[in-house]
């Protein structure tokens, strides 16, 4: 049992070295445990998600109440709006600050899955420097015809 709690103080002590925020570390032991539910239900497992989901938007909300820049006046995140979050969650707060950096507390938690940029880079695929845009979706998507033979409009 000692020898766990070491563990943990040292794993701990890493994240204080990297420079990531308390707020932020609760966001990620939450995804860990999503990954965890995912691989138990995988197993044929049932879980319950109830407590689960409300820990997870109690702490999605206060990382968006808590985070430091405000929004001038009229601004809001075009990313979270997109997202259909809440009005009170993308007015909170902008998507870049002046420098071009990402903000925006839930996106820059994201990790691009092509070129894995994330933080004040972060973005999604569609908007990823690295990505053609070729998909077999898209591919399927780019012919002129739909599946019933129809042209596309
Ligand atoms: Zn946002
Ligand atoms: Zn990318």
């Amino acid at each position: 049992m000692q020898e766990v709690g070491i563990d943990e103080d040292t794993a701990a002590e890493e994240f204080n070295y990297n420079g990531v925020t308390k707020d932020l570390d609760r966001m990620d032991i939450l995804a860990i445990e999503s990954r965890r539910r995912n691989w138990l239900r995988s197993q044929g497992l049932e879980v319950s998600d109830e407590a689960f989901q409300e820990t997870l938007e109690a702490t999605r909300e206060e990382i968006i109440r808590t985070c430091p820049v405000r929004p001038k006046k009229h601004q809001v995140c075009v990313f979270c709006k997109n997202n259909k979050e809440r009005e009170e969650v993308y007015t909170s707060h902008m998507l870049k600050d002046s420098l071009d950096r990402v903000i925006c507390p839930i996106l820059s938690k994201y990790t691009c899955p092509v070129c894995y940029a994330t933080g004040a880079n972060a973005h999604t695929k569609k908007y990823c420097p690295k990505y053609d845009g070729i998909s077999t979706v898209n591919l399927l998507l780019q012919t002129p015809r739909n599946c019933s033979g129809k042209y596309r409009k």
